[in-house]
């Protein structure tokens, strides 16, 4: 049996909104953090390069710039800058959108799929579930949803690939994977909960084995403790008491697989460890 490819991973800031701490975990401290959104971008050595997430973009600003979106940008005020976009931090790897083979779209929430208009040849790959839960909805139902219709490319349909076969290797306690690349080098996970459909990547790298859980949990330490979200964040999940599961799930995951770093989107104890330094200002 051949070895699993390591695959190169360059992990991004896309920009950050405030958040104060003790609504990102149970019990946390009364003051306000930054909330990095981040984006991973990976180079599998014979496949080419994809992206995980699509991160901030400043367009957002544009699509929560009139009511009902602007609620979005009152519970969460961003800090955007235009060179963190992932799109225009490609450069610097020697890369333009027009490389990006793919991008992988953990779930719908804007603070995800900001950039994803900024990849036009790009294929965009989901769950059946997760596309489903948002394609027809506008206005307050999206908003509920975390999602900003104005971030969706017009032809988003007719680039996706919709993930159904999950005939890979079982994770613990997490169950079946999509072998993305067929050679176990990045394994895709539902991660239930959080948003309709949301996935996770376990990708194996030459930086060690790291786990994109996305929203799973805000920050790392919830899945140490098995401390979940505050109790006022149920109103944006999509499913509070599978969160918790979720979070169960990955506490055991990582009691079995000590050797993986836990990397949730937004966590800012794992940006200052593991995050690219950004472009200046
Ligand atoms: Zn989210
Ligand atoms: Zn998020």
């Amino acid at each position: 049996m051949s070895a699993t490819p390591s695959l190169t991973c360059y992990i991004l800031d896309t920009g950050h909104c405030l958040a104060h701490e003790h609504h990102l975990i149970e019990g946390g401290a009364r003051q306000e953090v930054a909330c990095h959104s981040i984006v991973a971008l990976i180079q599998h050595p014979e496949h080419g390069w994809l992206l995980w997430d699509a991160g901030y973009a400043p367009r957002m600003l544009d699509a929560t710039a009139r009511f009902p979106y602007r609620l979005y940008r009152w519970i969460t005020p961003l800090r955007l800058r235009p060179e963190l976009a992932a799109a225009a931090q490609l450069p610097r790897f020697g890369l333009t959108a027009a490389d990006i083979g793919a991008v992988i779209v953990s779930h719908f929430h804007a603070d995800h799929e900001s950039g994803l208009l900024d990849f036009p040849t790009s294929r965009y790959v989901t769950l059946p579930e997760a596309y489903a839960s948002i394609a027809n909805l506008r206005g307050l139902a999206a908003l509920r949803r975390g999602h900003l219709p104005a971030l969706l490319p017009a032809d988003f349909a007719a680039r996706m690939t919709l993930l159904d076969r999950f005939t890979g290797p079982p994770l613990p306690e997490l169950g079946p994977t999509c072998d993305y690349f067929g050679d176990g080098s990045l394994l895709l996970v539902r991660l239930p909960g959080h948003a309709r459909g949301q996935m996770g990547m376990l990708a194996n790298t030459t930086r060690g084995a790291l786990f994109f859980v996305a929203d799973s949990c805000w920050l790392a330490r919830s899945v140490q403790t098995r401390r979940p979200p505050a109790r006022i964040t149920h109103f944006i999940a999509d499913d509070p008491t599978q969160v918790q599961r979720t979070i169960d799930g990955l506490h055991a995951f990582a009691q079995a697989r000590p050797d993986v770093l836990i990397v949730p989107s937004h966590c800012p104890e794992t940006f200052r460890r593991e995050v690219e330094p950004t472009p200046a200002a």
